[in-house]
This record gives structure tokens, sequence and C-alpha cells, in this order.
């Protein structure tokens, strides 16, 4: 999936938004955003502006999300537009399944038609092909555990906050 690496207008959360998309809410203060272009042309807070916070929790929360950012710069290269593409666990283990599964019929055909060389050929490719989309995959998992923690992370910053 193609994503943008943007900062809410209204709590400054760093957050990651599926790039061809045009209302977005954000997941920590819930002010409704639109986009265009890859920027936000307009904000409607629904709720109330998020509770003041104190200095302390302030530096603790840029902290976390300049943390967060610069691991997603590394982790997650972006192009020019700020779009960075985050793999879909889920789709590229169908990949996976499906390149295992179209192959195995190939060097089957291969050999049926006594083409030894061409069975292995495709045998091996298809394992190149099968350990790079794993690796996709292993991308997508990591980051998507990582996002979950900073997520948590800075949620209880936030309530604690609030208490
Ligand atoms: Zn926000």
């Amino acid at each position: 999936m193609q994503m943008m690496a943007l900062t809410c207008p209204h709590c400054a959360a760093p957050l990651d938004l599926p790039a061809r998309l045009h209302r977005a809410r954000c997941d920590y203060c819930g002010c409704q955003l639109l986009l265009s272009e890859g920027d936000f042309v307009e904000q409607r807070a629904e709720q109330a502006p998020p509770a003041p916070v104190d200095d302390r929790v302030r530096s603790e929360l840029d902290q976390l999300d300049r943390e967060w950012q610069a691991y997603r710069r590394t982790y997650l290269p972006r192009d020019s537009n700020g779009e960075y593409f985050v793999p879909d666990p889920e789709q590229f283990l169908h990949l996976a399944w499906g390149t295992g599964a179209f192959s195995v019929i190939l060097v089957i055909g291969l050999l049926v038609m006594g083409m030894p060389t061409g069975a292995i050929v495709t045998a091996g490719l298809s394992a190149a092909i099968i350990f790079g989309v794993n690796r996709q995959r292993h991308v997508g998992q990591v980051y998507q555990r990582s996002l979950a923690n900073y997520q948590n992370e800075r949620l209880k910053l936030m309530q604690a906050a609030e208490s």
C-alpha cells in the first residue's frame, strides 16, 4: 500500500495515511482531516481541542514522536512526495502461496514434457521470488508491530496526562 507520512495539524501527531485518501480522522485527537495532493487543506475538529498537556508530558510526546519518525524514515524510505510503501503481510502471504502453487504445476508440466533443465530453472526462479516476497512480508509485519507499540505508548502518555 502506498502511504504518506503526515503530521496532524491539530495535535501534531505523526500519521500514516494511504496516499490516495481524501478524508481521514486523526487517531490521537479525533479531528477530521481533509487531504488534497498530500497536504491538509482543511481541518474540522468534531471534538474539543485536546486537553492542554503540561510541558513535561509535551516533551515526552515530542521525544516519542521524533523517535518514531526517525525509525519510520530509516525503515521505510520515502520518495520525494513523502510517500512510502508499507507491505501488507496478508497480501504478500497470498502472493507467496500463489507463486509456490503456480511453480509446482509448471515444474511438473516441464518434467512431463521431458524438460528437466527448464524444471530446475523454474524451481530456482520461484524459490528466489518466494524468498523476496517473504522478506517484504517480514518488513510489513515488523512495521505493523512497531506502529502498534508506538501508538500504545503515545495513548498511554496522553491518558496519563489527562488523569
Ligand atoms: Zn490529531
